[in-house]
Protein backbone atom coordinates (compact mmCIF):
# COMPACT_ATOMS: atom_id res chain seq x y z
CA UNK A 1 0.00 0.00 0.00
CA UNK A 2 2.92 2.51 0.83
CA UNK A 3 4.51 1.61 -2.54
CA UNK A 4 1.18 2.66 -4.15
CA UNK A 5 0.75 5.96 -2.26
CA UNK A 6 4.34 6.99 -3.58
CA UNK A 7 3.03 5.89 -7.35
CA UNK A 8 -0.30 8.07 -6.58
CA UNK A 9 1.54 10.93 -5.37
CA UNK A 10 3.75 10.86 -8.47
CA UNK A 11 6.87 8.98 -7.10
CA UNK A 12 9.00 6.86 -9.64
CA UNK A 13 8.36 2.99 -10.31
CA UNK A 14 12.13 2.43 -9.02
CA UNK A 15 11.64 3.80 -5.74
CA UNK A 16 7.92 1.82 -5.46
CA UNK A 17 9.84 -1.17 -6.22
CA UNK A 18 12.92 -0.50 -3.65
CA UNK A 19 9.73 0.52 -1.11
CA UNK A 20 7.77 -2.50 -1.22
CA UNK A 21 10.47 -5.01 -1.50
CA UNK A 22 12.63 -3.14 1.91
CA UNK A 23 8.76 -3.55 3.39
CA UNK A 24 8.38 -6.93 3.03
CA UNK A 25 12.24 -7.83 3.36
CA UNK A 26 11.88 -6.13 7.37
CA UNK A 27 8.95 -8.21 8.26
CA UNK A 28 10.01 -10.67 10.27
CA UNK A 29 7.09 -12.98 9.30
CA UNK A 30 8.40 -13.93 6.15
CA UNK A 31 10.79 -16.39 5.91
CA UNK A 32 11.58 -16.26 2.45
CA UNK A 33 12.85 -12.51 2.19
CA UNK A 34 15.32 -10.16 4.04
CA UNK A 35 15.59 -10.51 7.45
CA UNK A 36 14.24 -14.09 9.73
CA UNK A 37 14.92 -15.91 5.85
CA UNK A 38 15.32 -19.62 5.90
CA UNK A 39 18.68 -20.24 6.11
CA UNK A 40 21.32 -22.25 4.09
CA UNK A 41 22.75 -25.36 5.11
CA UNK A 42 24.96 -24.10 7.57
CA UNK A 43 22.61 -21.89 9.34
CA UNK A 44 23.46 -18.85 7.78
CA UNK A 45 21.13 -16.10 5.94
CA UNK A 46 22.21 -15.37 2.75
CA UNK A 47 20.33 -12.82 0.97
CA UNK A 48 19.87 -12.32 -2.81
CA UNK A 49 18.47 -9.08 -4.63
CA UNK A 50 17.83 -7.38 -8.13
CA UNK A 51 16.64 -4.61 -9.39
CA UNK A 52 15.67 -2.98 -13.03
CA UNK A 53 15.41 0.49 -14.36
CA UNK A 54 13.44 0.40 -17.92
CA UNK A 55 13.78 3.45 -19.00
CA UNK A 56 17.86 3.25 -18.97
CA UNK A 57 18.14 -0.56 -18.49
CA UNK A 58 20.23 0.12 -15.84
CA UNK A 59 20.21 -2.91 -13.26
CA UNK A 60 22.04 -3.33 -9.78
CA UNK A 61 22.19 -6.68 -7.82
CA UNK A 62 23.82 -8.73 -4.74
CA UNK A 63 23.62 -12.37 -3.97
CA UNK A 64 24.87 -14.14 -0.96
CA UNK A 65 25.13 -11.48 1.73
CA UNK A 66 25.42 -11.84 4.83
CA UNK A 67 25.06 -9.41 8.11
CA UNK A 68 23.00 -6.93 5.91
CA UNK A 69 19.51 -5.66 5.74
CA UNK A 70 17.13 -4.49 3.27
CA UNK A 71 19.42 -6.13 -0.03
CA UNK A 72 17.40 -4.09 -2.77
CA UNK A 73 18.29 -1.33 -1.21
CA UNK A 74 22.49 -2.29 -1.91
CA UNK A 75 21.05 -3.55 -5.32
CA UNK A 76 19.97 -0.26 -6.46
CA UNK A 77 23.14 1.71 -4.70
CA UNK A 78 25.46 -0.91 -6.98
CA UNK A 79 22.94 0.06 -9.72
CA UNK A 80 24.24 3.66 -8.57
CA UNK A 81 27.18 4.21 -7.64
CA UNK A 82 29.54 1.45 -9.41
CA UNK A 83 30.32 0.62 -12.52
CA UNK A 84 29.24 -2.94 -11.85
CA UNK A 85 25.89 -4.84 -11.82
CA UNK A 86 26.51 -7.47 -9.37
CA UNK A 87 28.54 -8.33 -6.28
CA UNK A 88 28.20 -10.96 -4.20
CA UNK A 89 29.17 -12.06 -0.52
CA UNK A 90 32.26 -10.12 1.02
CA UNK A 91 32.45 -7.70 -1.88
CA UNK A 92 28.73 -6.83 -1.32
CA UNK A 93 28.79 -6.69 2.50
CA UNK A 94 31.84 -4.14 1.67
CA UNK A 95 30.09 -2.60 0.10
CA UNK A 96 26.74 -2.08 1.94
CA UNK A 97 29.01 -1.04 4.97
CA UNK A 98 30.78 1.32 2.44
CA UNK A 99 27.79 3.39 1.56
CA UNK A 100 25.93 3.29 5.06
CA UNK A 101 24.42 0.41 6.11
CA UNK A 102 25.14 -1.10 9.67
CA UNK A 103 25.50 -5.00 10.07
CA UNK A 104 22.94 -6.73 11.64
CA UNK A 105 22.02 -10.79 12.31
CA UNK A 106 19.60 -11.47 9.99
CA UNK A 107 18.65 -14.53 11.56
CA UNK A 108 15.83 -15.13 13.95
CA UNK A 109 15.18 -17.45 16.53
CA UNK A 110 12.14 -18.66 14.72
CA UNK A 111 14.14 -19.55 10.82
CA UNK A 112 16.74 -21.69 13.27
CA UNK A 113 14.45 -23.38 14.64
CA UNK A 114 12.87 -24.29 11.34
CA UNK A 115 16.52 -25.05 10.49
CA UNK A 116 17.03 -27.18 12.90
CA UNK A 117 13.28 -28.74 12.43
CA UNK A 118 14.27 -29.67 9.03
CA UNK A 119 17.50 -31.56 10.53
CA UNK A 120 15.63 -33.26 12.37
CA UNK A 121 12.97 -34.75 10.01
CA UNK A 122 15.88 -35.70 7.98
CA UNK A 123 17.47 -37.68 10.88
CA UNK A 124 20.79 -35.43 11.00
CA UNK A 125 22.58 -33.61 13.53
CA UNK A 126 22.84 -29.28 11.65
CA UNK A 127 25.92 -29.42 14.08
CA UNK A 128 27.81 -32.17 12.78
CA UNK A 129 27.66 -32.01 8.97
CA UNK A 130 31.09 -32.38 8.29
CA UNK A 131 32.90 -31.83 4.88
CA UNK A 132 29.98 -33.52 2.88
CA UNK A 133 27.76 -30.62 2.73
CA UNK A 134 26.76 -32.07 -1.08
CA UNK A 135 25.12 -34.98 0.39
CA UNK A 136 23.30 -33.50 3.09
CA UNK A 137 22.28 -31.03 -0.10
CA UNK A 138 20.14 -33.19 -1.94
CA UNK A 139 18.69 -34.69 1.94
CA UNK A 140 17.38 -31.76 3.18
CA UNK A 141 16.67 -29.13 0.06
CA UNK A 142 13.49 -30.80 -0.63
CA UNK A 143 11.27 -28.40 -3.05
CA UNK A 144 9.67 -25.90 -1.27
CA UNK A 145 6.62 -24.75 -0.32
CA UNK A 146 6.16 -21.38 -2.82
CA UNK A 147 3.56 -18.99 -1.79
CA UNK A 148 3.53 -16.37 -4.38
CA UNK A 149 3.71 -13.06 -3.88
CA UNK A 150 4.27 -10.74 -6.72
CA UNK A 151 3.39 -7.20 -8.20
CA UNK A 152 3.13 -4.16 -6.63
CA UNK A 153 2.40 -4.90 -3.01
CA UNK A 154 3.58 -6.85 -0.19
CA UNK A 155 0.55 -9.48 -0.07
CA UNK A 156 -0.49 -12.65 2.02
CA UNK A 157 1.72 -11.52 5.40
CA UNK A 158 1.40 -13.33 8.49
CA UNK A 159 1.84 -16.96 7.16
CA UNK A 160 4.81 -17.90 8.54
CA UNK A 161 4.97 -21.11 6.84
CA UNK A 162 5.30 -18.85 3.54
CA UNK A 163 8.34 -19.56 1.02
CA UNK A 164 9.46 -18.08 -1.98
CA UNK A 165 10.82 -14.39 -3.18
CA UNK A 166 8.93 -11.32 -3.73
CA UNK A 167 8.88 -9.82 -7.33
CA UNK A 168 7.05 -6.40 -7.54
CA UNK A 169 6.70 -5.02 -10.90
CA UNK A 170 5.08 -1.33 -11.18
CA UNK A 171 4.75 1.48 -13.94
CA UNK A 172 4.66 5.20 -12.72
CA UNK A 173 2.90 8.15 -14.12
CA UNK A 174 5.68 9.00 -16.50
CA UNK A 175 4.76 5.81 -17.90
CA UNK A 176 8.76 3.75 -16.55
CA UNK A 177 8.58 0.57 -15.48
CA UNK A 178 10.98 -1.14 -13.00
CA UNK A 179 10.94 -4.20 -11.35
CA UNK A 180 12.29 -5.62 -8.09
CA UNK A 181 13.37 -8.42 -6.46
CA UNK A 182 14.12 -10.33 -2.83
CA UNK A 183 14.93 -13.37 -1.42
CA UNK A 184 17.08 -15.06 1.36
CA UNK A 185 16.79 -17.87 -1.80
CA UNK A 186 16.09 -21.70 -1.14
CA UNK A 187 15.60 -22.90 1.73
CA UNK A 188 18.57 -25.02 3.51
CA UNK A 189 20.76 -24.30 -0.24
CA UNK A 190 23.91 -25.12 -0.73
CA UNK A 191 26.32 -22.35 0.65
CA UNK A 192 27.39 -19.59 -1.79
CA UNK A 193 24.00 -21.04 -3.84
CA UNK A 194 22.66 -18.20 -6.24
CA UNK A 195 19.54 -18.71 -7.55
CA UNK A 196 17.52 -16.77 -10.64
CA UNK A 197 16.71 -13.65 -8.67
CA UNK A 198 19.30 -11.58 -8.46
CA UNK A 199 20.75 -12.91 -12.21
CA UNK A 200 19.39 -9.84 -14.38
CA UNK A 201 17.59 -11.57 -17.16
CA UNK A 202 16.73 -14.69 -15.37
CA UNK A 203 14.52 -13.44 -12.17
CA UNK A 204 14.23 -10.10 -13.31
CA UNK A 205 13.66 -7.61 -16.20
CA UNK A 206 12.21 -4.81 -17.06
CA UNK A 207 12.29 -2.45 -20.71
CA UNK A 208 10.19 0.59 -20.90
CA UNK A 209 9.90 -0.23 -24.38
CA UNK A 210 8.48 -3.61 -24.12
CA UNK A 211 7.65 -4.31 -20.79
CA UNK A 212 8.98 -6.61 -17.52
CA UNK A 213 8.89 -10.03 -16.30
CA UNK A 214 9.60 -11.75 -12.97
CA UNK A 215 10.36 -14.73 -11.76
CA UNK A 216 9.56 -17.04 -8.11
CA UNK A 217 10.03 -20.49 -7.81
CA UNK A 218 12.85 -22.77 -8.44
CA UNK A 219 15.57 -20.23 -9.49
CA UNK A 220 17.63 -23.18 -11.31
CA UNK A 221 14.96 -23.29 -14.02
CA UNK A 222 14.89 -19.62 -14.89
CA UNK A 223 18.26 -19.48 -14.85
CA UNK A 224 18.83 -22.19 -17.44
CA UNK A 225 16.46 -20.75 -19.90
CA UNK A 226 16.90 -17.06 -19.03
CA UNK A 227 13.06 -16.52 -18.18
CA UNK A 228 12.68 -12.95 -17.68
CA UNK A 229 14.64 -11.80 -20.46
CA UNK A 230 12.72 -14.30 -22.86
CA UNK A 231 9.28 -13.08 -22.16
CA UNK A 232 10.31 -9.73 -22.78
CA UNK A 233 12.41 -10.41 -25.89
CA UNK A 234 9.13 -12.36 -26.87
CA UNK A 235 7.05 -9.45 -26.75
CA UNK A 236 9.63 -7.14 -28.52
CA UNK A 237 9.58 -9.82 -31.09
CA UNK A 238 5.74 -9.41 -31.47
CA UNK A 239 4.22 -11.75 -29.16
CA UNK A 240 1.08 -10.39 -26.60
CA UNK A 241 1.92 -10.72 -23.28
CA UNK A 242 -0.18 -14.22 -23.25
CA UNK A 243 2.09 -15.88 -25.85
CA UNK A 244 4.74 -14.73 -25.08
CA UNK A 245 4.38 -16.04 -21.07
CA UNK A 246 2.90 -19.20 -22.63
CA UNK A 247 6.46 -19.28 -24.58
CA UNK A 248 8.16 -18.60 -21.71
CA UNK A 249 6.40 -21.36 -20.20
CA UNK A 250 7.34 -23.92 -23.13
CA UNK A 251 10.86 -23.30 -22.49
CA UNK A 252 11.01 -24.22 -19.01
CA UNK A 253 8.78 -27.41 -19.72
CA UNK A 254 11.63 -28.59 -21.21
CA UNK A 255 13.37 -28.74 -18.40
CA UNK A 256 12.83 -32.20 -15.90
CA UNK A 257 10.45 -30.98 -13.13
CA UNK A 258 11.06 -32.80 -9.99
CA UNK A 259 7.54 -32.61 -8.02
CA UNK A 260 6.90 -29.22 -6.11
CA UNK A 261 10.06 -27.61 -8.11
CA UNK A 262 8.51 -24.98 -10.57
CA UNK A 263 8.73 -21.56 -11.76
CA UNK A 264 5.93 -18.77 -11.67
CA UNK A 265 6.30 -15.42 -13.81
CA UNK A 266 4.51 -12.02 -13.35
CA UNK A 267 4.89 -10.41 -16.59
CA UNK A 268 3.25 -6.07 -17.55
CA UNK A 269 3.32 -4.29 -20.80
CA UNK A 270 4.16 -0.58 -21.28
CA UNK A 271 0.09 -0.08 -21.07
CA UNK A 272 -0.29 -1.64 -18.12
CA UNK A 273 -1.50 -5.38 -19.01
CA UNK A 274 -0.63 -8.03 -16.41
CA UNK A 275 -0.24 -11.69 -16.33
CA UNK A 276 0.80 -14.55 -14.28
CA UNK A 277 2.01 -16.99 -15.36
CA UNK A 278 3.18 -21.11 -13.66
CA UNK A 279 4.27 -24.20 -14.49
CA UNK A 280 1.93 -25.76 -11.83
CA UNK A 281 -1.57 -25.14 -11.49
CA UNK A 282 -3.62 -22.95 -8.99
CA UNK A 283 -0.82 -20.68 -8.34
CA UNK A 284 -1.78 -16.80 -8.19
CA UNK A 285 -0.58 -12.93 -7.98
CA UNK A 286 -2.10 -9.91 -7.20
CA UNK A 287 -2.33 -6.60 -8.82
CA UNK A 288 -3.25 -3.45 -8.15
CA UNK A 289 -3.73 -0.24 -9.41
CA UNK A 290 -3.89 3.43 -8.73
CA UNK A 291 -7.47 3.39 -8.53
CA UNK A 292 -8.16 0.21 -6.63
CA UNK A 293 -8.37 0.45 -3.04
CA UNK A 294 -6.92 -3.26 -2.39
CA UNK A 295 -4.59 -5.28 -4.49
CA UNK A 296 -6.35 -7.96 -6.56
CA UNK A 297 -5.72 -12.19 -6.24
CA UNK A 298 -5.65 -13.19 -10.00
CA UNK A 299 -4.87 -16.72 -10.95
CA UNK A 300 -2.11 -17.49 -13.20
CA UNK A 301 -2.09 -18.79 -16.26
CA UNK A 302 -0.47 -22.05 -16.60
CA UNK A 303 0.58 -24.43 -19.78
CA UNK A 304 -2.30 -26.65 -20.14
CA UNK A 305 -4.83 -24.56 -19.64
N1 LIG B 1 13.62 -18.01 -6.96
C1 LIG B 1 14.25 -18.04 -5.66
C2 LIG B 1 15.58 -18.71 -5.76
O1 LIG B 1 15.71 -19.65 -6.52
C3 LIG B 1 13.49 -18.76 -4.63
C4 LIG B 1 12.06 -18.55 -4.56
O2 LIG B 1 11.43 -17.93 -5.39
O3 LIG B 1 11.52 -19.07 -3.61
O4 LIG B 1 16.46 -18.34 -5.01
Amino acid sequence: MAAMELLRNGGSALDAVELACRITEDDPEDHSVGYSGLPNLLGQVELDASIMDGRTLRTGAVASIHNYGNPITIARRVMEELPHVLLVGAGAERFAAEIGQQPADQRTAEALAKWRERFAESGLDPNALGDNLRAVAHVVTRPVNLKDKPVIEPPLHGKPETLGTVNFLAIDQRGDIASGVSTSGIAWKYPGRVGDSPIVGAGNYSDNRYGAAACTGMGELAIRVSTARSLVLYMKMGMSLHEAGMEALRDLSVLEMVEGRYMNIVALTPDGQHQGFTTVAGRKYLHMHAAMREPELLDRTCLEE
